[in-house]
């Protein structure tokens, strides 16, 4: 029997090295083919010169003039050249290395050429001879490589939309393809390769992103279905005792943060496994939340686990934490890359029987070895730098714990349901009260002695002062030099008076430590650094963010940079210092300066870079698209969704016959799914 997953090695034609060469495409079946689809479309129309612009590709029809003529040129290069009368001008047309050519060239016949057009020499620079040229004659182009080109992609789906048009079903729903005026399958494979016009390209593409956000929605709302069927743990937590908690903190909780409290903790409290993502803006105060959450399980009498990306954040959480519980109440360990063998070891024992309540660490602490012995939560700092890999990783620390991941990188709310789809969201849409905004100024190189002028009267009023130096991606020895240059300028610059000290990548972890500590202890006042302090570190005394060649950062990292200050009562500032070169640079300068809302400039940053290099990426766990972008195409994407949970909400609907080859679609996708776990 032929199916779709049959080997593309059934065609005629493809040989072994052919299907090598078609295997590094990415084709491996039938139906890997026919949805290879064409990146463009070439508009074969007929126009006169007089309407051509320069360099534009276009098909000119007309007579030919002269007889075609062969030379050779270089290293067994040719090409031919014969004249077109295309209305009253006479156009040389020219094709390299294609011989053939000149058979098919008649002195006198009429002749309809497709090529590019050299407005000032009146030439045409041939792609093909056309047979016959038809208004809105489209003509598909495929992404080829050298092993594998146009024409053979183009025979090979020929033959196939031959044999197999009749094996294509369809996976939409009818009454879903009906609503959004889709196509059927069948037509939307034909009308992606061989459209009849412009208008039937368009809905063919319009038929292929939506599937594709369709079965990638759906994909996303039945992994949710699975995991709530999951046996979750019922965090049976003490109310009382948390209220009574709340009361001690050394601040009132806002509005905001109340709310996101009550949604987690009733969340942790149904037996249904939690999968929630918390997203606050930088200093919305995730941090006191995430205590709450792991108090809640304490009290329940489970153990909580907090993860964070670098080591400098998890010794803060540490510390934070450690403040905000009674020792003799909540004992709280860290383990990170740095943590001796022998005390490792002893903190593991004491999770295993249940002694720590609290256990904090970095990746390391992903690791197989580590038994708890009753984890109820498992709190994950800043989201954005774990992938989808890891967060399914998670999911192999025993006892399938409630999770909980916490960003700083809000993502604008359409392109959330693509990046987080199977996550329950939380979000934080206020700032403590009493912070002033952030005064931010773009400045140019030359404004630097400004800016530190500005910094030694802030110093004087007992404020501190961050600078940062910029990541050379290339080189982290450069970093270093460069920190260490601007740290030793400013050495000299503020001694007497000020101490200033030095953070980079190259510290020892327990270095890096020791020179947070020392900052937040006021024992230096103004801290040269390179990135390594983006994230999470917090020193409310800190009122300046200088930032240099600042157009190196991205804008989610100057916005996370800009987010260590205003932390406190005090006016802050950030500092951009930049002469851009690109106009994207320019913009993100100019973006910094207009807002300090994370949500407009993630935005911002989406525009700018488009949604490619925002979700192509591994971190993201985003697949990329065939077809359709998930930003450009962002309302489509809600409409796939909306349809993906109307169908998984409906009762029966993994066995109704008319979902036979969705569901067959989805237990494959569901193994690949699987192979995290
Ligand atoms: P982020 O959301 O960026 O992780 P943090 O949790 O580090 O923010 O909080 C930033 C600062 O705000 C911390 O110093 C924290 O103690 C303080 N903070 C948090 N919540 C409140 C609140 N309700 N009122 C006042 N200060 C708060
Ligand atoms: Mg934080």
């Amino acid at each position: 029997m032929q199916t779709l997953n049959d080997q593309i090695s059934v065609l005629s034609g493809v040989g072994e090295k052919r299907e090598q060469a078609l295997n590094a495409l990415g084709i491996f079946t039938i139906y890997d083919l026919l949805t290879y689809y064409p990146v463009r479309y070439s508009d074969l129309a007929v126009k006169t010169p007089a309407i051509t612009a320069d360099g534009e590709k276009v098909t000119f029809k007309g007579v030919v003039s002269s007889e075609p003529v062969v030379s050779r040129f270089g290293y067994r290069k040719m090409r031919v050249n014969f004249r077109v009368l295309v209305e009253h001008d006479n156009i040389m047309v020219t094709f390299f290395n294609q011989p053939w050519i000149q058979d098919r060239v008649h002195l006198g016949e009429e002749i309809a050429v497709y090529g590019t057009y050299q407005k000032a020499r009146q030439s045409l620079s041939g792609i093909k001879v056309l047979t016959h040229g038809r208004e809105d004659e489209l003509e598909a182009t495929y992404p080829s490589s050298k092993q594998v080109q146009q024409k053979t992609i183009k025979a090979l789906i020929e033959q196939a939309l031959g044999k197999y048009q009749h094996q294509i079903v369809d996976l939409i729903p009818e009454n879903i393809r009906r609503r959004y005026q889709l196509l059927n399958k069948h037509d939307m494979i034909f009308g992606m390769h061989v459209p009849k016009d412009g208008q039937e390209a368009q809905t063919a593409r319009r038929s292929a992103s939506f599937e594709e956000f369709f079965l990638f929605q759906l994909r996303l709302q039945v992994l949710k279905m699975m995991d709530k069927k999951n046996q979750g743990r019922a965090i049976q937590f003490d109310n009382q005792r948390l209220k009574q908690f709340i009361t001690t903190l050394p601040f009132e909780l806002t509005t905001a943060q109340k709310k996101v409290v009550n949604e987690i903790v009733l969340d942790m409290k149904r037996p249904i496994h939690m999968n929630r993502l918390l997203q606050g803006d930088v200093g919305s105060g995730k941090t006191v939340v995430a205590a709450l959450a792991m108090y809640a399980t304490i009290t329940a009498g489970m153990q909580a686990t907090l993860m964070a990306p670098t080591e400098i954040l998890a010794q803060q959480h540490a510390k934070t934490l450690g403040q905000f519980f009674q020792p003799q109440e909540v004992r709280v360990e860290i383990l990170t890359g740095a943590t001796k063998a022998s005390i490792r070891r002893q903190i593991l024992e004491d999770v295993r029987d249940g002694a720590v309540d609290i256990l904090i660490g970095t990746h390391a602490l992903i690791q197989p070895d580590i038994a708890f012995h009753n984890l109820g939560l498992a709190v994950i700092d800043e989201q954005h730098r774990f992938g989808v890999k890891q967060r399914a990783l998670l999911r192999k620390i025993g006892m399938n714990p409630d999770i909980l991941a916490m960003t700083a990188t809000p993502i604008p709310r359409t392109l959330a349901i693509t990046a987080y789809g199977e996550m329950d969201v939380s979000i934080i849409d206020q700032l403590p009260a009493g912070r002033k905004p952030i005064q931010t100024q773009w400045l140019r190189g030359n404004e630097f002695e400004e800016a530190i002028r500005f910094i030694r009267t802030q110093l004087t009023h007992g404020a501190q002062a961050y600078v940062v130096t910029p990541l050379i991606e290339e080189s982290e020895t450069l970093d270093v030099q460069n920190a260490l240059a601007v740290y030793e300028e400013l050495l000299q610059h503020f001694a007497p008076d000020y101490q200033v000290g030095l953070l980079h990548g190259r510290l020892a972890n327990a270095e890096k430590d020791d020179v947070m500590a020392r900052f937040k202890a006021n024992e230096f006042q103004v801290l040269v650094a390179t990135t390594v302090i983006e994230v999470g570190v917090d020193v409310p005394n800190a009122t300046v963010m200088l930032i240099l060649d600042a157009d190196r950062f991205g804008l989610a990292q100057l916005h996370q940079l800009r987010g260590r200050v205003g932390r406190g009562e005090r006016q802050s500032y950030t500092f951009l210092i930049a002469d851009p070169k690109t106009q994207q640079g320019i913009e993100r300068m100019t973006a910094m300066v207009e807002t300090t809302d994370g949500f407009v400039l993630a935005q911002k940053d989406l525009e700018l870079r488009g949604s490619g290099d925002i979700l192509g990426n591994r971190q993201s766990g985003v697949p990329e698209f065939k077809v359709g972008d998930p930003v450009r195409d962002m309302v489509m994407m809600n409409a796939a969704q909306q349809s993906a949970i109307e169908i998984v909400s409906t009762p029966g609907w993994d066995t109704a016959d008319q979902n036979t080859h969705l569901v067959n679609y989805l237990s494959e996708t569901m193994a690949a799914y699987r192979h995290f776990d």
